[in-house]
């Protein structure tokens, strides 16, 4: 008689082919993957996000049965996909006999809750392995950062360079005698040097895609089906990060801020989806950024500030986010409760900026950070949406986006609805900055320059009106003394003016 089998669970971004499960082939294991409504439904995705995830677990699924592993797959157009994944589970364990299961640490608390809970519920063994994906784990962070009211993500990135020896002279000593390379990373974008060809294969899921269709799942945004640029497996991904480490690191540093419309990828890597799928590890990003440097391929400020989006950034929201939930996504410092505005779903505004960044996002399920932080958030936090609907967004529509790290970035960095703990100020700018920093400006309904008047741009009385009315909670913070040194300095007529310029252009905000 055959022994009874045991089943291991693979959650759609938990794609990592090398996790040491798949080492051996036993004829006593079954890998599930699961297609499931809860997944497509929690929050409405973007097409090309539910394909793209869909279309890599397919493959995940393919290369496992290549290598003699079996394999149960529930597909969206099976009635299995309408059950919850415990059901699902349930039902398996069943069908199987199986006399135990095993799964992946989920990064969402919402999955990691829902299958712990289904595991109390269990008669069999019920065991959480390691993701094997991360440097840090989980409550890492906030051992770290114990007893402070204040998280700076700096602290952490110093102590995470020393303790991984990233970048580093000796135990103490970063290379180049500086930790921190992020003054000389603020260059605007003047069409030289040119933006990298985009060398990311093109798939057809068209089929795949009808399915979704047909099952009723919804979604927005450009699917792309016949031509989905996504990486769907470990091989793909690292031809795109070779091409990056070849062509775009060595620019990196200095446009990592730049906007440009006639240029959406820039210099950014677009790795984060295959980064958060798992089918790259971040340690072999780091060490291949690192080893650019080494090579002299690539400056040190382009590299330092690469790795630290990924060695810092990235495991440091993934504290906070552990550290803070439940509870983080319905932070609202502001009490802000603004519906987001029509807009936000078909880019159709006059705001040139917004108007790039959402069609921008729409077309391609991504916006590079700036577009993510000082155009979109920029205007949601000085307009006063409710930062759980901002959040429900940007969850939808980003290819990345996965909780963890989604909204620690939405809700903290960018609309400090966690009153600061992330942030050490709110990330909010008028038109000045955005002009700096790209050339949507140029070719705007609205005037960059005015404050008042029918074309004046709405960052501009936006801006001043959102620090005036936040004076009482705003004004002791060092890092924004400047705004309000300005604000003193206005006489009483400018302040009521630009006041009633934000008054009228809060009440219609759709007609923007
Ligand atoms: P690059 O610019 O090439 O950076 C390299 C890598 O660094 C990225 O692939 C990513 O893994 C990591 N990284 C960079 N910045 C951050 C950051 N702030 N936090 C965590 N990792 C970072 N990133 C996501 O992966 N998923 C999200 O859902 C997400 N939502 C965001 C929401 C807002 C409001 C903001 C301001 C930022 C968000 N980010 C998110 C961070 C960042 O915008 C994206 O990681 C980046 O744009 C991905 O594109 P890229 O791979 O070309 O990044
Ligand atoms: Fe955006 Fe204002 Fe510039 Fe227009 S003028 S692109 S709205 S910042």
């Amino acid at each position: 008689m055959s022994p009874k089998p045991t089943l291991r669970l693979i959650l759609g971004d938990q794609l990592n082919a090398q996790h040491r499960w798949f080492t051996e082939v036993d004829a006593a294991t079954i890998y599930v993957l699961m297609e499931v409504r809860q997944e497509t439904d929690y929050v409405l995705h973007h097409a090309q996000k539910i394909l793209a995830i869909f279309a890599a677990m397919r493959d995940l699924a393919r290369q496992l049965r290549q290598l003699g592993h079996s394999v149960h797959y529930i597909a969206i157009d099976e009635v299995a996909s309408t059950r919850t994944m415990p059901e699902n589970i349930e039902a398996l364990i069943r069908h199987y006999d199986a006399c135990a299961f095993e799964y992946q640490a989920p990064d969402e608390w919402r999955l990691d809750q829902q299958l712990y809970q289904a595991g109390r519920r269990s008669t069999i063994p019920w065991l959480m392995v390691d993701s094997e994906h991360f440097y840090t784990a989980r409550h890492e962070a906030a051992d770290i950062f114990a007893g402070r009211k204040q998280w700076l993500m700096e602290f952490f990135y110093r102590q995470m360079r020393s303790t991984q020896q990233v970048l580093m002279e000796d135990a103490k000593k970063p290379v180049g005698g500086q930790w921190n390379f992020d003054h000389d990373n603020r260059k605007p974008w003047r069409g030289t040097p040119a933006e990298p060809q985009d060398s990311r294969t093109l798939h057809d899921h068209g089929q795949l895609w009808q399915s979704i269709v047909a099952a009723g799942v919804k979604s927005f945004g450009a699917p792309h089906a016949d031509r989905l640029a996504w990486a769907l497996n470990r091989d793909e991904a690292l031809q795109q990060l070779d091409a990056f480490i070849e062509r775009a690191l060595p620019h990196f540093g200095d446009f990592q801020d730049a906007m440009s419309s006639k240029a959406w990828r820039l210099f950014h890597s677009l790795l984060s989806f295959a980064l958060n799928v798992k089918m790259l590890n971040p340690r072999e990003v780091v060490a291949r950024a690192q080893a650019a440097y080494h090579a002299g391929h690539a400056p040190l400020a382009a590299v330092e500030g690469f790795i630290r989006q990924i060695l810092g950034w990235r495991e440091y929201v993934r504290g906070v986010y552990w550290a803070h939930m439940p509870g983080y996504a319905e932070k609202n410092f502001f009490g802000h409760a603004r519906p987001l505005p029509s807009w936000f779903w078909d880019g159709k505004t006059k705001m040139h900026c917004l108007s790039q960044a959402i069609t921008q996002s729409l077309e391609q399920a991504h916006a590079h950070h700036i577009q993510r932080l000082m155009v979109i958030g920029n205007f949601a936090l000085l307009a006063g949406l409710d930062p759980a609907r901002v959040h429900g967004w940007y969850l939808g529509i980003y290819i990345d986006a996965f909780e963890w790290v989604e909204l620690p970035n939405t809700v903290g960095m960018s609309q400090f609805a966690d009153g600061g703990l992330l942030a050490t100020k709110p990330y909010v700018s008028s038109a000045a900055y955005i002009d700096r920093m790209g050339d949507y400006c140029k070719g705007c309904h609205y005037d960059k320059k005015a404050r008042v008047g029918e074309r004046a741009c709405p960052f501009n009385a936006l801006y001043w009106d959102f620090f005036h009315r936040n004076a009482d909670t705003l004004e002791r913070n060092p890092r924004i003394g400047m705004a309000y040194r300005q604000l003193e300095k206005m006489d009483a007529a400018t302040i009521a003016a630009f006041r009633q310029q934000a008054a009228t252009m809060l009440t219609r905000l759709d007609s923007l």
